[in-house]
This record gives structure tokens, C-alpha cells and sequence, in this order.
């Protein structure tokens, strides 16, 4: 029987190497630079692959081949299961045609597919390759649809809050900011079409919103906060001041931002004061320096992912990586960036 043991024991230290540097049960959220896009990769402890938009199209490959780099170079993957839109805007869904000639991809989402869309007279066009590329089979998500996914324990479940300018259902406690709702004109841009992404790990709780706009994040949060609080924040529209209502991002209270923004777009001075409002902010993270703007105007240097104009810009990422029991997550800037460790906060509404 010792010999047994001996043996598998060994058997054991020679066979998990292999799979140490793998995944080890984490849940990995890739925030991909493209300059002012939006390119989210989130892995599931057991490999399953969600791309949140594909960022610009053209421009010689760049945000495609900057998406397939973190996808085979960092998180070691061959293909893509869900493939996400979260608004029918090109920064959002700009190379999910063009990554689907490269590589497998298994599953596309989307909030439904318009007829047309008054802000993009390519529209026709674009849409026609993103149908070729999933063989008219995509799938329309709306506002409460949810999915259990498999996560090797630790529940890992991902909610649609906002979807076509249609929220859940406002329920949950009171909303303690709803009455500083300003409201702006209508904005008739599919950005207020965007679909809301909540996905729970446990106690870890990631928002993603796309560009939903002002208006819409008040019908989801008001006068109910039917989301609760969040952890990790990607911050609305790349940071812009007309998303990032204060009833909303007061209210979810993140611990941390990350936001997607590019050197000149986004970034903008009232969304990050309005996050430096939040109780619990610990930090913000920005995939870009705004070179139009102070550096007193942004998160502090350290936090910032690139300093430089688009032109000579390597496209450093940010990445979370969320413990497999959910309880903590930490965060860093490229492959090798200091990890900056959080406790999930585990409020639930
Ligand atoms: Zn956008």
C-alpha cells in the first residue's frame, strides 16, 4: 500500500505541473486595449471563453490580432464558446467576422439584430458579415435572462439586466441616490440599447454595461437598486460623460473600476469624479492615459496601462483574476504588473 501511495504521490507531482501554469480553478476577465473600444475575455474556471465585443475593425488587424494574442498567448485558447455584442456600434462589434475566419467560435450573442440603424449608413453592410459569420444563428438575449455556468464548484451565474432599452425588474432595496436622477434628452444611438452584463462568482460580483446611457441606467437603478453592489466595475462607454449616471454608479458602489478608454475618447473628468464619490472605490484602473487631460485629472500613473498616443501604443491590457472559491480577486496591469489583491465584498441586495 505504501508503494501505492508512493507512487501516485509522484504520479501526482509529475502530472500537476502540467496543468499548474493552466487555469487552477480562477475565473480570468481580460480587459483587451483597443484604443476606445471595447474587447472583454472572460474564462471560466473550467475554460469555457466569453468575449464581450471585438473593438475596431480594419486598421491593418490590430484590435483582431490583439484580441487572438490574449486569447492563445495569455489565456492559452484555441477557439471562442461565446462570442458577445453588446451594441451594434463598431468599437463593440467591429472584428467578430474577422476573428470568426481565424478561429472557431461556437456561440454568438447579441440584444437582437435591428433592421437598421440611423447612425451607421454601412450599416447593411456590416451587419450581412456579422450574419455570414454566424450563420444567422445568433442569439438574442433580453433583460432577465439568466445562464448557470459550469465553474467546477464555486456558482458561477451571469444575469441580463439591461437589454433594448428594457431593464429587470426593479426590485431590491431603496436606492438611496435615486432622487439625484437628472434626466437628459433622449438618446435614440443604439448606445442605449446596450446590453448589461452581471456575472456573480460566489461572493464576486463583475458589472459590465457596454455604452448604456444615462437614461436607461436610471430606469434599471431607480427608485430600486435591483442589481446591489458590484465589485468589479468596467466602466460605462469607455468612461463618457453621458453614461456613468451618479444614481448608478453610486449606487452599485464598486471596489473596482476598470475603464476601457482610449488616449482622446473617454476618460472624461465628471465620470471619474463621480467614481471617486463611491464609498468603496479602492482603485481605478484606466486602459489609457487621456492625453488631453491633467495627470492630477486621472487615476494616479500607476494605474494606467498605457501612457501613449495611439501611434506608438503597445496595447498592454488589464487583467482580473478571481480566486476559485470567489471570496478574492486581484488585479494587474500587462503579464507582469504588480498584482493588487481585493476582497470580494460579498453584499448581496
Ligand atoms: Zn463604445
Amino acid at each position: 500500500m505504501a508503494r501505492c501511495f508512493t507512487f501516485l504521490l509522484s504520479l501526482t507531482l509529475i502530472v500537476s505541473p502540467l496543468f499548474a501554469g493552466e487555469k487552477e480553478g480562477t475565473l480570468d476577465i481580460y480587459f483587451i486595449d483597443v484604443e476606445g473600444g471595447a474587447a472583454t475575455l472572460i474564462v471560466t474556471p473550467t475554460g469555457e471563453s466569453i468575449l464581450i465585443d471585438s473593438g475596431y475593425p480594419d486598421l491593418n488587424g490590430r484590435d483582431r490580432d490583439r484580441i487572438l494574442d490574449t486569447l492563445k498567448n495569455q489565456a492559452k485558447l484555441d477557439h471562442l464558446d461565446h462570442a458577445v455584442v453588446s451594441h451594434w456600434h463598431l468599437d463593440h462589434y467591429g472584428n467578430h467576422a474577422s476573428l470568426s475566419a481565424l478561429i472557431p467560435i461556437h456561440n454568438f450573442w447579441d440584444r437582437g439584430i435591428p433592421d437598421a440603424l440611423q447612425e451607421d449608413k454601412n450599416f447593411d453592410t456590416r451587419i450581412a458579415d456579422y450574419r455570414a459569420a454566424s450563420q444567422n444563428e445568433s442569439k438574442a438575449l433580453t433583460a432577465g435572462d439568466t445562464f448557470e455556468l459550469d465553474s467546477n464548484g464555486t456558482p458561477l451565474k451571469v444575469t441580463i439586466v439591461a437589454a433594448s432599452r428594457e431593464v429587470i425588474e426593479n426590485t431590491g432595496e431603496a436606492n438611496p441616490f435615486a432622487s439625484e436622477h437628472e434626466p437628459k434628452p433622449v438618446d435614440n444611438s443604439d448606445n442605449a440599447s446596450s446590453l448589461g452584463i452581471l456575472l456573480e462568482f460566489g461572493d464576486f460580483r463583475f458589472l459590465c454595461c457596454g455604452d448604456l446611457t444615462w437614461n436607461t441606467e436610471a430606469k434599471l437603478m431607480t427608485p430600486n437598486n435591483p442589481i446591489g453592489k458590484i465589485d468589479l466595475f468596467m466602466v460605462t462607454h469607455h468612461g463618457l460623460p453621458n453614461s456613468n449616471n451618479p444614481v448608478f454608479v453610486k449606487a452599485i458602489d464598486p471596489v473596482v473600476a476598470v475603464m476601457c478608454n482610449g488616449p482622446k475618447k473617454g476618460g472624461h473628468p465628471d465620470t471619474i469624479a463621480t467614481l471617486g464619490s463611491c464609498k468603496s472605490l479602492k482603485h481605478l484602473y484606466q486602459l489609457h492615459r487621456n492625453v488631453t487631460l491633467g495627470s492630477e485629472e486621472q487615476t494616479p500613473a500607476a494605474y494606467i496601462a498605457n501612457s501613449e498616443p495611439t501611434e506608438n501604443c503597445e496595447g498592454i491590457g488589464v487583467k482580473a483574476t478571481v480566486a476559485a472559491n470567489g471570496t478574492s480577486y486581484e488585479v494587474q496591469i500587462g503579464q507582469a504588473g504588480t498584482r493588487n489583491k481585493y476582497e470580494s465584498r460579498s453584499s448581496k441586495h
